[in-house]
């Protein structure tokens, strides 16, 4: 995920919550009328000020969080793996370069989160964002079909999001997903415009293939999937992902919190489970009393004495019977 990002990281300017500060300011160009002087003065010093404050702090732009939806849907990545075999098929090298199916995503956004203060206030946003994604998808069911191969500059490959309704609904909901986080103060975003897309692999992911002369991905290497239909993910969950932190063990990225879209009500939910766990205690305690009550000797006798007076007015084999221990 961080390899490719140097280039965007300058660009971030634009895109930046403060990308608003008029750049003239800073090249000493402005219209700061004569009067009042020292005033302006010390304002354009001070705004002069917090814009080198800004880019100091954009040089150090580095993502590291970034919003994910998973791809839970095994006919993609049974798919997807099934192409990238194809891919190591007619080139081994290309294994290292392979992003494993358990880590398999789209992302949305990507940010920075620097300590346990920020990485509280991405959880927080995330929790903000989740009724402005179920406004924009208006209580539909939103599958996201994949089809096709795409490539960044042949550095990157991915499948790609099928053209339709959902790539404007996800472009939305990408939208609404910066403007929730950078209005936390979070730097996020990059000035590239938003391309939804499931990478399976990247150069930049297998050290030393470079050297090796791997410069680029062959389109003659996945040509048999150009038109291929991978299936639908259905939009049903957007995880916090940590870009470094070690990866669980199912393969996915390590996540800080995750929303679920169009659940029930949590209220209704939470009072369903809560009635059915009630339940369940009270069936438990019941089944142990029960048990209990069982295994003491005047129960255990007070049994015997029923079955035989039972057996007693059944013939005497049935009462040999209950008369046993
Ligand atoms: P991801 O699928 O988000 O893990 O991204 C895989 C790689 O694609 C990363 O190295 C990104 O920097 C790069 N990437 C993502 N979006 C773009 C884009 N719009 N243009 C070029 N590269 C991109």
């Amino acid at each position: 995920m961080s390899d490719d990002l140097e280039a965007s990281i300058m660009n971030s300017l634009v895109d930046m919550p403060f990308a608003t500060v008029d750049i003239e300011d800073d090249c000493g160009i402005t219209d700061v009328p004569q009067i009042n002087l020292k005033k302006s003065q010390e304002k354009e010093w001070n705004r002069k000020n917090e814009i080198k404050k800004i880019k100091r702090k954009l040089k150090g732009y580095q993502p590291n969080y970034f919003l994910s939806i998973p791809i839970t849907n095994k006919e993609i990545t049974s798919g997807i793996k099934t192409l990238q075999n194809e891919i190591i098929q007619q080139d081994g090298r290309l294994a290292r370069a392979m992003v494993g199916v358990g880590a398999l995503h789209v992302t949305v956004l990507v940010m920075q989160l620097l300590n346990k203060e920020e990485v509280s206030a991405g959880i927080d946003a995330l929790w903000e964002l989740k009724p402005s994604v179920e406004e924009i998808l208006q209580g539909q069911r939103w599958p996201l079909p994949f089809q096709g191969i795409g490539t960044f500059g042949n550095q990157v490959a991915f499948v790609q999001l099928a053209e339709g309704e959902h790539v404007q609904t996800l472009l939305e909901i990408a939208e609404a997903a910066k403007r929730t986080f950078q209005q936390k103060g979070i730097l996020a975003g990059e000035s590239r415009s938003f391309r939804p897309h499931l990478t399976f692999m990247k150069l930049s992911k297998a050290r030393g293939l470079h050297k090796q002369g791997v410069k680029k991905i062959d389109p003659n290497l996945y040509e048999k999937f150009t038109d291929h239909r991978f299936g639908e993910e259905v939009l049903h969950r957007i995880d916090l992902c940590s870009m470094l932190k070690k990866k669980q063990s199912t393969g996915y990225y390590h996540c800080e919190s995750s929303i679920v879209i169009g659940e029930e009500p949590p209220g209704i939910q939470s009072l369903i489970n809560e009635a059915l766990c009630r339940e369940r205690m009270r069936l438990k305690a019941k089944v142990k009393q029960i048990k209990e009550l069982l295994l003491q000797p005047e129960t255990q006798a007070k049994i015997r004495r029923e079955l035989l007076e039972g057996a007693l007015a059944h013939g005497p084999p049935a009462a040999a019977l209950a008369q046993r221990p």
